[in-house]
């Protein structure tokens, strides 16, 4: 079905079994104690879910390269061994690994790091030092020295990081490398030090040894490179030997949005056909593919070679495997929420997947045929009713699914209106075809009483059953202008042009977003420009003045609390949003206290100065509280029951939280 994807390609020396990429992605694990036989059972999976070539998370090759002070390096043999762990395990499924070697320049989180010039990052605290010619010939020896212990461990290739602004990114762009020798300066200067790299790791590898350069093809940044400049870079990569080209999108600093689930699928893809027209090597390409359609598509039209994947990989190790088995209907597909992967990242904690709880739980969250079925009934398909009744069935419960709505999906059904959140009715479809796979009695429609469910002859009950929207106690807040967020999502009430959103948090920014937002199809020419991204490389970086149709509706976005509206927002996400509604002249308020709702709109004071905003309508996002009506009847019926979900903790609604609740209960009844 997918015959550009699933072709092999050719290295010469070797062959990739189809045209997939698993990109690297640090997981945690890699410094975790013991990690490395996670990390090997992690990867086993996916090479075996027939991926060709996994690249693994960033490794430094010196101390001061390390991304964090206690991150990941090899450099030294006795380092080998737990590596061997890892490319054996894939290579015993048939797949071959890579492994990413990357020096964290001025993006390295201690106070040791080294850039080509003393320019701070402004995303790290720390100033790094300028290399000094010594260092500079050193750190080429390092790269090679992993390399060369990379390829002892067994890996089959490395990959060199040169994008996403990098140590070898800073030394490539003008705008952080300022020095005026031979590694600075002119375009042959700059690029001097990544060739000097792959050229030092081919002569110690020798010419049978994958070598990938992730190349930041647009660097979405001031001073960035030209397109030519870009060329001019592979063309002497090629020169030296590298085997494949990555294709890099966007510096960890640039405030452009390239992998979040807003960003259009396939969206840079772009930049490497363009690049595809000068060079010969294989390139590869990414950001924001997500299904072998898109992929195949991207392909077949012979804009890249190979496409790269790696969170579509953490939501479903058997991506091409399904793909290859025309079961593409049975993807879990990655949602682009940067949930449980990259954010976990970022506060140093073990990534996993919202979709897919397992993801680098493979040694500990297991799902074997139970030994004792039971019948069981989930009241709630929502997150954690939907996780648990499927893993349940899948090791051989009788389940059997209820919920009042007409479909599947609680809240992820107001989730997937929200402009940008789309991804949402992927989940939706996936776990439809599961519960009809696993075999789940599905009753949609039908309420349950505590009665109807005693008399089930059910062993144990799941309460699912979600949450309810908090009212807050504002004098007014009966008037016919307030509106709770159902009201607006589920029940699509109409809503005026003057709208005050009561609540910042996950749910008061997808309000304001759908209020602001145009919906339906956006093409991906128009989030381009909305972003400033200069398709035609006029200017350094791609980058170019972002062109935004205000919205007609006016909306104010409140909270209580004095802190940075959407500061509870995720780490690698929160920003985007707060940028979105920034540029649809969202007024975002904190420190507000709400006096009264009348006739003329929402009286509220901050800082001390009253004000009335004269809104059409007040939309409540105050938080939720639990459901959990049918609790204490069936309990006190002394039948075992079960919350999971919002019916459990109703805080923020968190889907992460309640599809990991809702798989381990399954693990363990
Ligand atoms: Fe994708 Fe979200 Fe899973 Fe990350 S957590 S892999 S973004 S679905």
């Amino acid at each position: 079905r997918y015959p550009a994807l699933l072709t092999p390609l050719d290295l010469g020396f070797t062959q990739l079994r189809n045209r997939v990429l698993m990109g690297s992605m640090h997981t945690g694990l890699e410094e975790e104690k013991g990690g490395f036989d996670k990390l090997a059972a992690f990867y086993a999976e996916r090479a075996r879910g027939g991926v060709a070539l996994i690249v693994t998370g960033g490794i430094a090759p010196n101390l001061r390269g390390r991304l964090v002070p206690h991150g990941s390096q090899l450099s030294f043999p006795w380092q080998v061994a737990k590596h061997r762990k890892v490319t054996e395990a894939v290579h015993a499924e048939g797949g071959k690994i890579a492994l990413q070697i990357l020096h964290a320049g001025r993006y390295a989180y201690h106070p040791f790091s080294l850039a080509p010039s003393a320019i701070k990052a402004p995303i790290s605290p720390f100033k790094p030092r300028a290399m000094s010619e010594r260092q500079i010939l050193a750190t080429i020896r390092d790269f090679a020295r992993t390399s060369e212990l990379a390829r002892r461990a067994g890996y089959d290739g490395v990959e060199v990081m040169g994008s996403e602004g990098y140590l070898i990114n800073q030394f490539i762009c003008e705008r952080t490398n300022h020095r005026t020798d031979r590694w600075g300066g002119s375009l042959e200067n700059r690029l001097r030090f990544p060739v000097e790299i792959v050229r030092a790791i081919r002569e110690r590898v020798g010419k049978d040894f994958i070598i990938i350069f992730r190349l930041s093809m647009l660097d979405l940044v001031e001073q960035g490179s030209f397109l030519e400049e870009v060329i001019a870079l592979g063309k002497g990569l090629e020169e030296v030997g590298v085997t494949l080209i990555n294709t890099g999108i966007g510096w960890h600093e640039a405030r452009i949005p390239t992998i979040a689930t807003s960003v259009p699928r396939g969206a840079f893809t772009w930049v490497t056909a363009e690049l595809k027209k000068h060079l010969k090597v294989p390139l590869i390409t990414t950001n924001r593919i997500n299904t072998p359609e898109v992929a195949e598509q991207i392909l077949a039209a012979g804009e890249a070679d190979m496409v790269s994947m790696a969170r579509p990989l953490l939501a479903d190790p058997e991506f091409v495997l399904k793909a290859s088995e025309a079961r593409g209907d049975e993807i879990n597909t990655c949602i682009a929420c940067n949930q449980a992967c990259l954010d976990h990242v970022f506060k140093q904690k073990r990534a996993s997947c919202l979709v897919n709880p397992r993801a680098c739980f493979e040694t500990e969250l297991n799902f074997g045929r139970t030994p004792q079925p039971k019948k069981l009934a989930v009241v709630g398909a929502g997150p954690a009713g939907l996780a648990f009744a499927c893993y349940a069935a899948e090791r051989g419960h009788r389940v059997s699914l209820f919920d009042q709505a007409g479909e599947i999906g609680g809240q992820f059904n107001f989730a997937k209106q929200i402009p940008g959140k789309e991804e949402f009715h992927e989940t939706l479809r996936y776990f439809a075809k599961r519960l009809e796979r696993c075999g789940v009695e599905l009753y949609l429609g039908q309420r349950q009483s505590a009665e109807s469910l005693l008399g089930g002859g059910f062993d144990e009950i799941i309460l699912a059953t979600g949450i309810r929207p908090r009212t807050p106690a504002i004098p007014g807040i009966e008037h016919p202008k307030v509106l709770s967020y159902l009201e607006v999502l589920r029940d699509h009430k109409p809503v005026g042009q003057k709208v005050a959103v009561i609540g910042a948090g996950g749910i008061g920014f997808d309000v304001a977003e759908y209020l602001v937002e145009s919906h339906g199809e956006r093409s991906k020419a128009q989030w381009l420009k909305e972003w400033g991204i200069d398709t035609r490389f006029e200017q350094r970086g791609g980058l170019m003045q972002p062109v935004v149709v205000a919205p007609e509706r006016q909306v104010w976005l409140l909270q209580r609390k004095e802190s940075k509206v959407g500061d509870g927002l995720g780490k690698t996400t929160g920003w985007i949003h707060r940028a979105v509604l920034k540029s649809r002249r969202v007024e975002m308020l904190s420190g507000v206290q709400y006096r009264r709702i009348d006739d003329e709109g929402l009286h509220i004071e901050v800082g001390g100065v009253a004000q009335c905003l004269p809104v059409d309508h007040v939309i409540v996002c105050a938080g939720q509280e639990p459901l959990r009506e049918l609790e204490a009847d069936l309990r006190a019926a002394g039948k075992p029951v079960h919350i999971i979900g919002g019916a459990d903790v109703a805080a923020e609604l968190d889907a992460k939280r309640a599809i990991r609740q809702g798989a381990e209960l399954a693990a363990i009844i």
